[in-house]
């Protein structure tokens, strides 16, 4: 039945190409789910029975199997080193995915995150049994004001978008104590936005509208000032934006909303590009969120872990969310409730709680770690590696790519997909093509003003000699490209462990749950 099993899922994946008898590539092991070779009679423990027996379950006793494949541990250990060898990640190589900062994660972040002062805290110890731990927060919420030049910080949101929520949900609140909340009901993004600021803002219950690029990449001005008028709550805008270019119009376009009556979102992923070098709160911003897990390295992909404490200025911070921290003649404590807040005079509007405790304690630890070992300098030096590093790949690959805006860039190289005008060959497959070489793919179709895009972020962490390989790599695929060899980029990936996968499929009606064979089938 197990080998069976492994037959099908090869046949329906085309997921054992190898002439072995295994299916093995060499080290590349084909693995089957554990439910497929578990034992669901077996366990891999071996413990005597109970001595007498003692209900104390009241009744609650499970009366089905609990449909587990038993494993040893030998075989739970070999399952998951496996699959996790089957990912590509930052410990490996270059991991060149636009907008996603995929920087080096430096291993003294990981050590001092795993102290067990730290790794082993209790999200409801005592405050008094937390007070370095508290410290820490109310640290790292300091230099995030420093770094960004903003009054006040919001430290519980898990990630960029749950930022976004927040920051929206603070404006919300805003309108609301202006007594504007059912008026102001329109949020403007422009075009090139990540799709999260749209998804965000129309949770939060506005209606989006888009502002469109103009021709350099940037917030068209002109259309954004048409679009105000005093049913627009706010705006929310990436700076450095998703083309990888810096808004050169942010303050005219602050201020322009500001004079409407709106407030200024600004998404601060791209932070990494301007962080020790500009400070948002200079530029009008009311809110961004920071993705600790992007600007200071803590490790992320594949949907978390994240962190995004939301910077706010004055006129939100009122409504910042609890829990906050505080600090009294040395001592620090959380302002847990709205209650607990208005008693104080202080935070009586909060919008109130966002998650079930502080944040993500294990990220705030990294990122401070992240900060302090660079040091003021380090983090400028930081950013402006980044950016050289990102301007290094424009220039090298624009012989045989095709930039999608004239002049340099900020963190990260934006190509379209007119240099494979004509070769039959599209984004999906150049990219499919570079997973062969050994590169997981940039980021493709994103953003959206672009056709065909391919959004490169190198990030400060490669060297010049990876620099050179990857882009040499790149260089040597985009003429073999126009060399009308459509043939090779069609069958690609040939030596991943998996090819070419049903994308849409797999989106549209995603298998994420294994189904037990039918009994009668099993038996056979
Ligand atoms: C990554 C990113 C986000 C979302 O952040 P998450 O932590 O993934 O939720 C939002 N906007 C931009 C521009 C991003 O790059």
């Amino acid at each position: 039945m197990n080998n069976q099993g492994r037959a099908t899922r090869a046949e329906t994946n085309s997921a054992s190409d190898a002439p072995t008898f295994t299916g093995n590539k060499a080290l590349q092991i084909e693995e089957a789910l554990s439910f497929e070779f578990g034992d669901f009679a077996g366990t891999g423990v071996d413990m005597p029975a109970p001595i007498g027996d003692v209900d104390r379950l009241g009744g609650l006793n499970r009366n089905s199997d609990i449909g587990l494949p038993g494993l040893s541990e030998p075989e739970t250990m070999r399952h998951f080193v496996r699959l996790s060898q089957k990912n590509y990640a930052i410990d490996m190589g270059p991991f060149p995915l636009g907008s996603c900062t995929m920087k080096h994660n430096p291993r003294l972040n990981e050590k001092v995150a795993r102290l067990p002062g730290f790794a082993d805290l209790h999200p409801l110890a005592p405050e008094s049994a937390v007070q370095g731990a508290l410290e820490l927060i109310d640290q790292l919420a300091f230099w995030l004001k420093e770094l960004t030049g903003m009054p006040a910080v919001a430290m519980s949101p898990k990630a960029g978008a749950h930022g976004e929520l927040c920051g929206m949900m603070a404006i919300k609140a805003a309108l609301e104590a202006r007594g504007e909340d059912k008026t102001r009901v329109r949020v403007l993004a422009p075009e090139s936005s990540h799709g999260t600021n749209p998804a965000t803002a129309v949770q939060c219950g506005f209606k989006v509208e888009t502002i469109p690029a103009d021709a350099t990449g940037r917030v068209d001005l002109a259309a954004l000032k048409e679009k105000l008028g005093p049913d627009v709550a706010g705006i929310m805008v990436t700076n450095p934006n998703t083309c990888g270019l810096f808004e050169r119009d942010i303050r005219a376009i602050a201020d322009a909303v500001h004079e409407a009556g709106g407030y200024f979102y600004c998404d601060g992923a791209n932070f990494n590009a301007i962080a020790g070098k500009v400070r948002p709160g200079d530029l009008g911003v009311d809110a961004m969120h920071i993705n600790l897990h992007k600007t200071f390295s803590t490790p992320h992909g594949g949907g978390g872990p994240g962190s995004g404490p939301t910077v706010l200025s004055d006129a939100l911070a009122p409504f910042a969310p609890v829990p906050y921290v505080v600090q009294e003649d040395g001592k620090y404590s959380l302002v847990e409730s709205r209650r607990a807040a208005k008693d104080e005079g202080d935070g009586h509007e909060s919008l109130g709680r966002l998650t079930a405790f502080h944040g993500q304690m294990g990220m705030f630890v990294r990122a401070l770690a992240y900060m302090l070992s660079h040091g003021k300098d380090g983090v400028r030096q930081a950013a402006e590696d980044a950016v050289l590093n990102a301007n290094y790949v424009l220039a090298r690959l624009k012989s045989e790519m095709t930039p999608a805006f004239e002049g340099y860039c900020m963190h990260e190289a934006l190509f379209d997909d007119r240099f494979l005008k004509d070769t039959g060959v599209e984004t999906i497959d150049f990219a499919k093509a570079m997973i062969d070489e050994g590169y997981h793919p940039m980021t493709m179709y994103f953003p959206l003003v672009v056709h065909g895009a391919m959004l490169i972020e190198p990030t400060e962490s490669e060297s010049k000699r990876e620099l050179d390989q990857f882009c040499d790599a790149l260089l040597s695929l985009a003429k073999r490209a126009k060399s009308g060899d459509v043939a090779s980029f069609k069958a690609a990936p040939v030596y991943a462990p998996r090819r070419r996968l049903d994308e849409t499929a797999a989106a549209r009606k995603p298998v994420l749950r294994w189904t037990p064979e039918e009994p009668a089938k099993a038996a056979e």
